[in-house]
Parts: C-alpha cells; sequence; structure tokens
C-alpha cells in the first residue's frame, strides 16, 4: 500500500472532491444531544445570506472565521452544531423576480398576489440554492441536515406565534407615522434602509402674508412643493421679532388658506428668520410639531410621488414637475423672495436609489422600550460580550436611542400580516389563524391585511424558532444560547440588537442544560435568554489599495475568480493571515499567490516524505491518540520519539507553536493563529527538520525506520494544526499519510493538537539557534565571496565558549551538509579581524576561500552591520531605560533584554575592530 499523491498540487481537483465528500457523508451533522450528555457544545448561526445572493468577499471572510473556529471547536471535542440556511429578503427576492416578469412583457400587479408569490417560490426552487453551493466550495463546515429558510412553514408559524404574542402583550400596535416611502417600490422602508446622501441644490425663501396685513412672514425650504399641505407656520416663543404675530394667522400663498401662526421650539431664533414652515404630512419633525399643536396633516401626494387632490391645481403632477411649477407661481405672484445654493441632505432608497418620500400611512410598529431595556442589560452586564471592545459602545448608543419598529412592508412576498379587517365595521383582528367571523359584527371572512413584516422580523427570531420554538425542544436545551456569533457591523443594528431583543423577551426563563453549559464552560453566567454569549464583529475587505470594494468603482473581487486561480486553502489563509482585530483587511492576490506557494512547500515535503516511507517501512502508520477528547497533556503528537538534538528542538518548537494557535484562535487572532502555523510548517518543520533529518533516513533500517516515524508522525500533528485553516489539502493528505485508509473518515474528527509545557525545551532551543546562526552565516559568507555552488570550503571557528564549540562539534555533519562545508577547524582566538569573517556573539567563523576581497565593499557592508547594530542597541537601551516597562515587563523579559545589550555591545566592538583592520579612517 503505497503512499500517493499526485505528483503537482493542484487545487481545484481536490478541493471539489473533498467538499462533495464532507457533503455526502454528513460529516458536519450533529444529532440533538441526548439528556445526560457531558460534552461541551459548541453553537452558531450563519448570518442567512439572502436567497437572491451570490457570494462576496465579506461572505467568504465571515464564513472562513467561522469555519476556522467551528472546525476548531469540533477537533478539541465539542458537540459542534453550525446551522445554515438561507432569508427569503422580502424586496430583493420581489425586485429580483419583477425584474425577470419585465422581460416577459408581464407586470406583477396585473398578474395578481396569489399568482405573483407562485411565481417567486418557483425562481426560489431553481436558483435560490446558489449561495449554498458556493458555501460547500469554500469548505463550511455546517450542519447541512439542519438547513432552514425563513419561509418554511414552522419558521413561518412561529413568526405568527410572535407577532400575536407581542400583540398581546400590548408591543405592537397600528397607527398613522410618518414613514420613509419609496414611490418606487411602494413600500415604508426602515431608517436603516435609507443612505443618506448630500447632493448641492437650493434653498427657496418664501414669504406668507400676515391675514389682515401687509405684513410678511418670511420661511425657507428645499422642497417647496410640500408648501401645498402646509397647516402652520411656527415661531420660537422667545424670538422678538415675531411677538406682535402671536395668535395671528398667514395666508397660505397659492392655496388661498388661512392657517395658524403657533409658537414651538421647532423654529429657532438662530436659524434663518427664525420661522418655518410646519407640514406634517411630509415631515417627520413636523410630523411631531402638528401632534404638539392638534394640527390637521393634509397629505399631498399618492403612493408614487405624485400630486393628489389635495394639492389644488397641482394634481396628477409627479412631485418634482409641481416643484417647478410651484417655484413659477410663487414668483410670478411675488412670493419668492430668494433663491440660495444649498447642500441638500438627500435620503434615497437603498434597493433602488430613489430618493425617499416622507409620507404619512397606517403602519405597524413594534414598541420597542420594554425590548431594548433587557437588551441593554444584558450588554452592560457583559452576559453578552462584544468584540472588538468599542462596538459594545456604539451599540449602547445606539439602543439607548432606539425609535418604534415600523415592522410593516407594502410587499407580497415575505411573512404576512396575521391580522384581519372586517369589511363591514373596520374591525381588525390579530390571530394565529384566519377568523371566519369578525368577533365585533359578526360578519364572514374578515380579508387579511396585504402587508408583510419586515425581513428583519423573521431573522431576528432565528436563534430560537431554527431550535424548534415555541415548542421546549430538546435542541433548545442543548443549544441555546448559540455560543458565538460572527458577523459585519453593517448589520449590528439590524439584526443582532433584534436577535437580542427577541432572545430576551422570548426565552425569557429559558435555562440550558446544566450539564452542558458547564462543560462547555459558561456556568457563571446567569442569564440562558440571551441569543448567543458572544459577537464578534469582523473587519471589511478591501481591495489592495484600501479602498472600499464597489460595483461603481469596478473594484469588486469575487471570491469564487480568487479561488479558481489560487485555491480554496490559499485564499481562506490570506483572509485569515490577515485578519488582525480591528484593521480592515487589504485584500492582496501576492499574498494569495504566496499562500498557494506554502500549500505547494507542504505538498512536497510530504512527497518526499512518502517517498522514504516507502522505500524505508511502507506500513509505517502514524500513531494518533487522544481521539475525542478535550484539550489535554498529550503533545499531540504520539510516536515521536526525541533522539537527537534536532528531535528534541523540533518538539519543542511544535508545542509552542500548538500553545500559541490554541490561544490564538480562542480570542479570534486568526492572523496570529495562521502566521504561527505557517512560521512553524514552513520555517521551522520544512527549511530545517526534513534538512537535517535526511541522513538518519540512509542510514541502517532502525534508524531510518525511527526517522521516518519522527516525520510521519510530526507530519501528522501538523497538518491537524493547519486544518481549520487550509481544510481541503490537509484532508488529502492526511489521508495519503495513512494511506488511504485512516482512523477517522476525515481529519476534521481527529483531535487538535494541545501543547504541552513539558515538551518545551529551552536548552535544545538555544543550541538550534547556534547551528542556525552559524549555517546562516556560512550561506551569506559564500554568497558575498561568489563561491561555485559545487565547491565545498573548509572554515575556522572561534567559539566563544566551550559549550557552544561542543555544539558545533557534535552537530559538524549538520553544519557541513547544510553549509556546504568541508572540514570545520576550531581555533583559539577571536577571527574578528580577518577581513571577510563574520561575528556574532556566540562565535567567529571565516570562511577559507582564496578571492581577493574587495575592501570598498566590506567597509560598506560592515558600516552597514555596524549602523544596524547601534539601531538596535539603542532601542534596546531605550526600553531598559523605561520605568514603565521595567515595572509591568516579566523578569525574564527584562533579563533576556539585558543579556542582549551586552551581546550587540561585543558585536559592535567586533564590527569597529574590523573597520580599523581594513584601515577606515575615522573609526575608534
Ligand atoms: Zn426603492
Ligand atoms: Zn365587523
Amino acid at each position: 500500500m503505497p503512499h500517493e499523491l499526485p505528483k503537482a498540487y493542484e487545487p481545484g481537483a481536490i478541493e471539489t472532491r473533498w467538499a462533495e465528500y464532507w457533503v455526502k457523508e454528513k460529516l458536519f451533522h450533529v444529532e440533538t444531544p441526548a439528556p445526560g450528555e457531558t460534552r461541551p457544545v459548541f453553537t452558531l448561526l450563519l448570518p442567512p445570506p439572502n436567497v437572491t445572493g451570490r457570494l462576496h468577499m465579506g461572505h467568504m471572510l465571515n464564513q472562513t472565521q467561522m469555519d476556522i473556529l467551528v472546525r476548531w471547536h469540533r477537533m478539541c471535542g465539542f458537540i459542534t452544531l453550525w446551522l445554515p440556511g438561507t432569508d427569503h429578503a422580502g424586496i430583493a427576492t420581489q425586485m429580483m423576480v419583477e425584474r425577470q416578469l419585465a422581460k416577459e412583457g408581464k407586470r406583477r400587479r396585473e398578474m395578481g398576489r396569489e399568482k405573483f408569490v407562485e411565481r417567486v417560490w418557483e425562481w426560489k426552487r431553481e436558483y435560490g440554492g446558489a449561495i449554498l453551493d458556493q458555501m460547500k466550495r469554500l469548505g463550511a463546515s455546517v450542519d447541512w441536515g439542519r438547513e432552514y429558510f425563513t419561509m418554511d412553514e414552522n419558521l413561518s408559524r412561529a413568526v405568527r406565534e410572535v407577532f400575536v404574542r407581542l400583540y398581546e402583550q400590548g408591543l405592537i400596535y397600528r397607527g398613522k407615522y410618518i414613514v420613509n416611502w419609496c414611490p418606487r417600490c411602494e413600500t415604508a422602508i426602515s431608517d436603516l434602509e435609507v443612505k443618506h446622501e448630500d447632493v448641492a441644490g437650493k434653498l427657496w425663501e418664501i414669504r406668507y402674508r400676515v391675514a389682515g396685513t401687509n405684513d410678511f412672514i418670511t420661511v425657507a425650504t428645499t422642497r417647496p412643493e410640500t408648501m401645498l399641505g402646509d397647516t402652520a407656520v411656527a415661531v420660537n416663543a422667545a424670538d422678538e421679532r415675531y411677538t406682535h404675530l402671536h395668535g395671528k394667522h398667514v395666508l397660505l400663498p397659492l392655496m388661498k388658506r388661512e392657517i395658524p401662526i403657533i409658537l414651538d421650539e421647532i423654529a429657532k431664533p438662530e436659524f434663518g428668520t427664525g420661522a418655518v414652515k410646519i407640514t406634517p404630512a411630509h415631515d417627520p419633525n413636523d410630523f411631531e410639531a402638528g401632534k404638539r399643536h392638534n394640527l390637521p396633516q393634509i397629505d399631498v401626494m399618492d403612493l408614487h410621488a405624485r400630486m393628489n387632490e389635495n394639492a389644488g391645481t397641482y394634481k396628477g403632477l409627479d412631485r418634482y414637475e409641481a416643484r417647478e411649477a410651484v417655484l413659477t407661481d410663487l414668483k410670478e405672484q411675488g412670493f419668492l423672495v430668494a433663491e440660495k445654493d444649498y447642500t441638500v441632505p438627500l435620503g434615497k432608497c437603498d434597493r433602488c436609489g430613489t430618493v425617499v418620500e416622507p409620507r404619512l400611512s397606517e403602519q405597524w410598529f413594534v414598541k420597542i422600550g420594554p425590548l431594548a431595556k433587557k437588551a441593554i442589560a444584558v450588554v452592560e452586564s457583559g452576559e453578552i460580550t462584544i468584540t472588538p471592545e468599542n462596538y459594545k459602545q456604539i451599540y449602547l448608543n445606539w439602543m439607548y436611542n432606539i425609535h418604534d419598529w415600523c415592522v410593516s412592508r407594502q410587499l407580497w412576498w415575505g411573512h404576512r400580516i396575521p391580522a384581519w379587517t372586517c369589511g363591514s365595521c373596520g374591525e381588525v383582528t390579530v390571530a394565529r389563524e384566519a377568523p371566519d367571523r369578525c368577533p365585533k359584527c359578526n360578519s364572514p371572512k374578515p380579508e387579511q391585511v396585504t402587508d408583510v413584516l419586515d425581513t428583519w422580523f423573521s431573522s431576528g427570531l432565528l436563534p430560537f424558532t431554527t431550535l424548534g420554538w415555541p415548542e421546549k425542544t430538546r435542541d433548545q436545551a442543548a443549544f441555546y444560547p448559540t455560543t458565538l456569533l460572527i458577523t459585519a457591523y453593517e448589520i449590528l443594528f439590524f439584526w443582532v440588537a433584534r436577535m437580542i431583543m427577541f432572545g430576551c423577551h422570548f426565552m425569557e426563563g429559558h435555562e440550558q442544560d446544566a450539564a452542558i453549559k458547564k462543560a462547555s464552560g459558561c456556568a457563571e453566567k446567569k442569564n440562558d435568554s440571551v441569543p448567543f454569549r458572544n459577537v464578534y464583529i469582523h473587519a471589511l475587505v478591501r481591495d489592495a489599495e484600501r479602498q472600499k470594494m464597489s460595483k461603481t468603482k469596478g473594484n469588486v473581487l469575487d471570491p469564487l475568480e480568487v479561488i479558481d486561480r489560487f485555491g480554496t486553502d490559499a485564499t481562506r489563509f490570506t483572509l485569515a493571515a490577515m485578519a488582525a482585530p480591528g484593521t480592515d483587511i487589504a485584500f492582496n492576490e501576492s499574498r494569495t499567490d504566496g499562500y498557494r506557494a506554502f500549500a505547494n512547500k507542504i505538498w512536497n515535503a510530504a512527497r518526499f516524505m512518502f517517498m522514504n516511507v516507502d522505500r524505508i517501512a511502507p506500513d509505517l502508520r502514524p500513531v494518533l491518540d487522544g481521539r475525542g477528547a478535550r484539550p489535554s497533556t498529550s503533545c499531540g503528537v504520539a510516536g515521536f520519539l526525541a533522539q537527537t538534538l534536532e528531535d528534541r528542538w523540533i518538539l519543542s518548537r511544535f508545542n509552542r507553536a500548538t500553545r500559541d494557535t490554541n490561544d490564538a484562535i480562542a480570542t479570534y487572532r486568526f492572523h496570529e493563529a495562521a502566521n504561527r502555523i505557517y512560521d512553524f510548517f514552513w520555517g521551522e518543520f520544512c527549511d530545517w527538520y526534513i534538512e537535517l533529518i535526511k541522513p538518519r533516513l540512509m542510514e541502517s533500517a532502525d534508524t531510518a525506520r525511527a526517522g521516518c516515524a519522527n516525520l510521519v508522525n510530526l507530519f501528522d500533528g501538523a497538518l491537524r494544526l493547519l486544518h481549520p485553516v487550509m481544510p481541503f489539502i490537509t484532508e488529502e493528505i492526511w489521508h495519503a499519510v495513512y494511506a488511504g485508509a485512516p482512523p477517522l473518515k476525515s481529519i476534521a474528527l481527529a483531535p487538535y493538537p494541545a501543547a504541552d509545557d513539558a515538551q518545551i525545551d529551552l536548552a535544545a532551543e538555544t543550541q538550534m539557534a547556534v547551528l542556525q546562526d552559524l549555517i546562516v552565516s556560512l550561506r551569506n559568507l559564500r554568497a558575498e565571496l561568489k563561491v561555485e555552488p559545487k565547491v565545498k570550503v573548509p572554515i575556522q571557528v572561534f567559539a566563544h565558549e566551550p559549550e557552544i564549540r561542543r555544539v558545533i562539534e557534535e552537530n559538524r555533519g549538520a553544519v557541513e551538509r547544510l553549509g556546504n562545508v568541508e572540514g570545520v577547524v576550531f581555533v583559539e582566538a577571536s577571527l574578528a579581524k580577518i577581513a571577510g569573517a563574520r561575528s556574532t556573539a556566540r562565535f567567529d567563523v571565516h570562511v577559507v576561500y582564496e578571492r581577493k576581497i574587495d575592501v570598498a565593499a566590506e567597509i560598506e557592508r560592515l558600516k552597514k552591520d555596524l549602523e544596524k547594530t547601534e539601531k538596535q542597541l539603542a532601542t534596546a537601551q531605550t526600553r531598559l531605560g523605561d520605568q514603565q516597562f521595567l515595572k509591568k515587563a516579566p523578569p525574564h523579559v527584562v533579563e533576556g533584554l539585558r543579556q542582549q545589550v551586552e551581546e550587540l555591545k561585543i558585536v559592535k566592538e567586533k564590527i569597529l575592530a574590523k573597520l580599523k583592520e581594513l584601515g577606515e579612517a575615522g573609526t575608534t
């Protein structure tokens, strides 16, 4: 049974194959934990992408981070549930299907509601799974057996239940309200769905005649067409300019209507003329002022933002046509005082870009105060943590100032509001099922309200509705609260805040299974009603120039294209390695190319290893221990026997890398985890250990076999360490390590390496550092002397201490082989004065090679070295002079720094001596 791996590393083929395998084998499916379960649980809800969506870099980053955490927890022995699904995305989906219909020359309204909704379902069945298929390509290890859609029957029933309960609790009400209205989408949209933009526009000053006088009051507006709906002019009571007009009326131009002059704080004396027009039906602030003064609300536009019958002769005109007509008439009649350039703040519909019109309409609201109170408390108390921490305050500030939430949308696609209107008496009944008769007048068949609910209403319920709510299920006991939510800042309020409000309200009194809670490390958390215990807000992915990606700029990177070119593993690695918390990611493909080279390096190392194993011990398999155990004291490389210096060293380095990686993943420092694994796998394992062990593979059968055993066992550990970040290549090689018959179905089910501090061997690390230093010095010296690669050269070494000499002597073979040296001669005196020699704090080394030294170049090089050394010395000395630092730093750090200063002083002396020897003037 040879260990097979194709010659070339081709990520495309490998990745597609394993992605299919993981799904087919249902590897990530999680059964409901039985009562008495004592393993810890890790639960994560995938922020459901829109069913219309296509994967973008934000998803890719988000899912990479989630998958790293999920795979890591799973390998650490947690019962790990990652719940996937899609959102029905009301307005986005409706518009998508409308566009499709337009191509066929059909219109939604002509089709009728029922047919249209059926058509959307058809669309969903055909195309709705696209984004989930793309997720499979990323290797996202979700439980596909639990996939949901926000309009599934059970979730829809839960939505109705929530609505009815809130209504019964007095937390849902119906009211006239000024809403943001999109005349294109014909629906109310929430504040969060309005994009604000400042544009160059005009401010018009209009004067209104004070009734019965020749006096005028001047007001200013950027939307003159709304004056047709004015029902008052406000001045400030403290504004002495208008004291004589208190209690009077003005005559509204064009409409010839008398409207009162009111006293209200909305008028600011320091702003403009100090007088403002009040249009309660078309401006949110005026709406509030109107309510304070019981003013009539005159709506002058229809739902398409065309003027209606209340606009008199302007009826039928579009709002912008009306604006022109009104201005012309005001001018002709002498009411237009001035026209000034002005920066106008415009609100646009997030979906279609149409300018939003504030509009009075009948809507459904959630009374948010009582819900917000609990959602504030759980974050203030730390029952929910938010990382990075600055988002906690942003969240709280928003919650302190939250307004009632308008949840009705005038769409056809979505959860229809469970309310019915009586055709006879107008009574509105909110109920779980359609009532047969009006409960008030007993008329038959009340009509269901046509509005649907805001999409965020149903997605705000997902943490518990996906676990079977309103029934009390075993899933809920085990998996609620979820452990973590990873999401983007832009949906902190849309989604995160609402999940917290709904969770705390509807799951109040819920208790997580005590044993599972304790095992999961949450025993000290008192409140189990929260939808998740931790929130992690991830960064934005920008382009290589740090510009935000946007369609208009044309700098949007399609993650699937990047994957096609470099592989999923390399793309995931890039996103992980660049994801330092709190900073956006400037995605640079050259980095991805570099990480593809990393994968290639691992591939080639595996092939080298397999070649030797098949030659020496084809039956050799790694020893996989600690299966299914939580992080234990096992070093994660059972079967590794440390016999030589390089063995002790690599085992020590592996345990360090393991400790650092585990710490980094646990605290969402994905970049540190990725970089640490990279440095270990490439920089230490491939570059040094494999090189150092090669001669042993050529020795007697037993020695060679032992060497092979160390290689495969360590390789197995390193693959498991890397697996959460690069799941595909690690799965492929891991199966090959076991010659196609691994002890588990997947490396994803194997235990994650846990660090064993007892394996950290400082002596071995110090000794290896001497050898590495010496070999790197030799390579540099050879390069400077331009020694032909095939020529081996003798060297002279002066060791500063007997211990250093012993290490070099004992590893003479490695030095000769890796430094391309023939003959090491130890001398008893410093070599520092010899031109071309290299001096460190531990040794001096000189390559004996006949070549005329270029004195000028040598002086140049030494000066550079001197400068660098002096800089390092200064930095270290500054730190040692810093009292703050000395107070805080651990003693071994301070001691290390002192030692570094001593060593740097020695190096500096040596450089100076050499410069003097070369006759460089001015050096002392
Ligand atoms: Zn719109
Ligand atoms: Zn009735």
